[in-house]
């Protein structure tokens, strides 16, 4: 199960939010730093200016390392290669996420 906040996995964290008579789903969380995110949305967790500007961030840097390889035939990649772009991207989404909430936190 993966934190409904910054993707990572959870861990032990959650948040109800019919317990506060709002009708969205359970989710679970990996940190108290993404529960308390999720608590100051109200569980509503919908795609956000944030997420989608993470996005745009991720698919950046895994371009630029595409170009580093300078081969965008996927199957020459080597297994480590194949893991790095994977790590490349996730990191960034994860990075420019916290960055964006740090900046610019829910209400
Ligand atoms: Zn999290």
């Amino acid at each position: 199960m993966l934190c409904a906040i910054c993707r990572r996995d959870a861990r032990g964290f959650g948040f109800a939010p019919h317990l506060i008579r709002v009708a969205a789903p359970t989710v679970k969380l990996c940190s108290m730093r993404c529960m308390d995110i999720a608590a100051r949305l109200k569980g509503m967790i919908n795609p956000n200016k944030h997420e989608a500007a993470a996005l745009d961030a991720a698919s950046q840097a895994g371009g630029v390392y595409v170009e580093l390889l300078s081969r965008t035939d996927l199957t020459t990649w080597s297994e480590q290669e194949w893991g790095r772009l994977v790590d490349v991207i996730v990191t960034e989404y994860q990075d420019t996420l916290r960055r964006a909430y740090a900046d610019d936190p829910p209400i």
